[in-house]
């Protein structure tokens, strides 16, 4: 590493890998000293990876490599390490003279844990460590009841949201206006995935430009899982490839129905930072007496899809094909598993957390317990979805289904693993008990 002895800014780069509108780049490039930005792998989060060819890892790899040319396109570079946070620090600390570090706020457990401990350290150096809000439109406290606990309820706290929008305006954080104060450096290689121990693989990632189109007729098509009736942004929007800021002015301008998506995403990011042992444990914690049942082989059908329940078995395995379900078709399978396997939501959640691209704590949590009826304004336990109805309803024609499942309909397609009749009372008998 070459030496730099005069005073540095350090910008630490996490779920926010775009130069442009990025709160926390601004502000460091803003501050007194030259910025040299830094992304560090996390050797504890992709140690857990079961998969080595991980898509989301070759995401982000690509990801810093576009991000390293902006910067070296500039005189600077990104620098990109593998290891765990705190040993990287450490070393950062020896090898360079930092005067600040900042970063944008991360609201997952996890990361907060990281952050105070990599606070202590770059405090027992005297190093200030400054936050910015990026990742969300609204955070923490920011859109609260009138007497200043959280909203669990979504839709007051979208009505209060808006207020607080239309007071308070969108922020803009023009970073790609300051690319003067980067510190110089030489180009420095990324690490390869293969030093990482992940494989290459090819794959198609979604479009980061908003379809404008798909937006305006948000409303009408958002529940077609046939057709593309969503942005498909997800997994932009949670590595931050795209600023959810500009997202909120497309939504602002063309499609109403859109920006409330939105505003579910600050919603649970905004709940998972004041319950976060939501992360783990039912938001209302009498669903954890919930008997759930223990079943191996019906866990592993309805991750294979072939419960014999068509709309089910074409999400999974979309998911499991592609890293990406329809949200119509998340909310029908995790009902599935929940309510008429009575598995664990747990369990369903780890494997979306394994399989989905767009994988987000506090999102994938919000949805499982909302699909559980355990979760903050979920559905009432006693409406359990009926998926040959909801495949009657958004899917008539069986397209998805026929795309994901090509022996839908033939003698190969397996009869329903459980009747729905009777895993409806069952679930509603079940959870009545244990609600007490
Ligand atoms: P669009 O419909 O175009 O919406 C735009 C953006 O708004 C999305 O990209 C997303 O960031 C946000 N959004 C939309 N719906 C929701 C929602 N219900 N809750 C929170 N944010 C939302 N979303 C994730 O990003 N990560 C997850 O891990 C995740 N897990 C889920 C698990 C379950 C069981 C359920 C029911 C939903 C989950 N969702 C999750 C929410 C939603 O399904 C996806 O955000 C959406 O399908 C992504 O497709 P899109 O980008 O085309 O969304």
């Amino acid at each position: 590493m070459q030496p730099i002895s005069s005073p540095v800014t350090i910008f630490w780069h996490r779920r926010d890998l775009r130069t442009f509108d990025n709160a926390g780049l601004l502000k460091a490039l803003k501050a007194d000293h030259p910025v040299l930005p830094v992304f560090i792998f996390d050797a504890t989060i992709l140690g857990k990876l079961e998969d080595r060819r991980d898509r989301r890892v070759l995401f982000i790899h690509q990801e810093l490599q576009r991000l390293k040319k902006e910067y070296q396109a500039h005189g600077s570079d990104l620098l990109v390490f593998y290891g765990k946070p705190l040993d990287v620090w450490k070393a950062l600390l020896n090898q360079f003279n930092i005067a600040e570090v900042y970063t944008n706020r991360d609201y997952e457990p996890y990361a907060r844990e990281r952050d105070e401990a990599v606070l202590a350290l770059l405090d027992s150096a005297t190093t200030p460590f400054k936050g910015g809000k990026d990742h969300v439109i609204f955070e923490k406290n920011e859109v609260v009841k009138a007497d200043g606990t959280p909203y669990t309820v979504f839709t007051p706290y979208m009505k209060r949201w808006k207020e607080h929008l239309a007071i308070h305006g969108l922020e803009s954080h023009p970073s790609e206006l300051y690319f003067q104060n980067l510190q110089s450096f030489e180009p420095r290689e990324i690490p390869s995935l293969a030093s990482m121990g992940f494989e290459s693989v090819d794959f198609d990632f979604p479009e980061r430009d908003p379809n404008i189109d798909v937006i305006c007729k948000y409303d009408t098509q958002r529940d077609i899982p046939a057709v593309q009736g969503t942005s498909r942004l997800s997994l932009h929007l949670r590595f931050g490839t795209v600023s959810i800021r500009a997202l909120a002015r497309i939504a602002q301008k063309n499609n109403e129905k859109w920006l409330n998506e939105l505003i579910w995403r600050d919603f649970y990011q905004m709940i998972l930072y004041h319950f976060p042992h939501s992360a783990t444990q039912a938001f209302r914690a009498k669903y954890d007496n919930i008997p759930w049942r223990n079943s191996t082989d019906d866990f592993e059908r309805w991750c294979a899809g072939t419960t014999g329940y068509p709309i089910v078995d074409a999400g999974m395995r979309e998911l499991n094909a592609t890293g990406f379900m329809h949200n119509r078709v998340r909310m029908v399978t995790a009902s599935f598993l929940t309510k008429h396997l009575l598995l664990d939501w747990r369990l369903g959640e780890r494997y979306f957390a394994a399989k989905l691209l767009d994988f987000d704590l506090a999102s994938n949590v919000g949805g499982w317990q909302w699909a559980a009826g355990s979760g903050c304004d979920a559905a009432p336990y006693f409406r359990v979805f009926n998926p040959t109805a909801q495949q009657e309803k958004f899917d008539p024609q069986a397209r998805y289904i026929k795309k994901w499942v090509p022996e839908y309909g033939t003698p190969r397609y397996p009869a329903p693993m459980v009747e729905h009749a009777f895993a409806r009372k069952r679930a509603i008998d079940t959870y009545k008990e244990a609600l007490g």
